[in-house]
Order: structure tokens, then C-alpha cells, then sequence
């Protein structure tokens, strides 16, 4: 599975679960086993913000599937259409 790193997966649709905001982070974590016998996952969403304040009570708590974090196109303006146009915030000194 070859992910395209240089387009965010999450668009402006996405929304933080905890304030509304739009989504960078998302979190897939393990909810328990179905009648089935597999796995069901639950998906968070979150901004930055909330990303950096649930992370670790997550990770402490949860059994963490997957985590897609795209907080690097915080800094980069992301059109509708997921195309990225270059920011220069994204230059950080000493990166
Ligand atoms: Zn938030």
C-alpha cells in the first residue's frame, strides 16, 4: 500500500471529534471483537490541537491500530481538491 506523501488523505470534510475543526490526525484503535470473531475498530478524528492533548491517553488506553497524522499540511494551505500549494512555514530552521 503505497501512500501518496506528498497530498493529505484527509480533506477539509474531515472534522476534529473533540472541537470541529478540521481533521489532520486520525486514529483507528482497536473496539473489541465482533459476533464474527474479528476485530472492530473504532476511527478518531482530531486537529492538532486535540491530537497532541488525546495521543497519549490513547495510546495508554487503547490498543492503536493505525495512526494517518498529517499535521505536516498544517503549515501548507491544502486546496479542496487535496492539491497542496507549498507554505513557506513548512521550512522550518534547522530541518
Ligand atoms: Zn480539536
Amino acid at each position: 500500500m503505497a501512500a501518496d506523501l506528498d497530498k493529505p488523505s484527509l480533506n477539509a470534510s474531515h472534522r476534529c471529534d473533540a472541537c470541529g475543526s478540521r481533521a489532520y490526525v486520525r486514529v483507528n484503535i482497536e473496539t473489541g471483537i465482533n459476533d464474527a470473531g474479528y476485530v472492530d475498530n473504532g476511527e478518531l478524528f482530531w486537529c492538532c490541537h486535540h491530537a497532541r492533548e488525546h495521543m497519549p491517553v490513547i495510546k495508554a488506553r487503547s490498543i492503536v491500530l493505525h495512526i494517518l497524522d498529517e499535521t505536516r499540511f498544517l503549515t501548507e494551505h491544502v486546496k479542496d481538491d487535496g492539491h497542496v500549494i507549498e507554505g513557506q512555514a513548512a521550512k522550518r530552521p534547522g530541518t
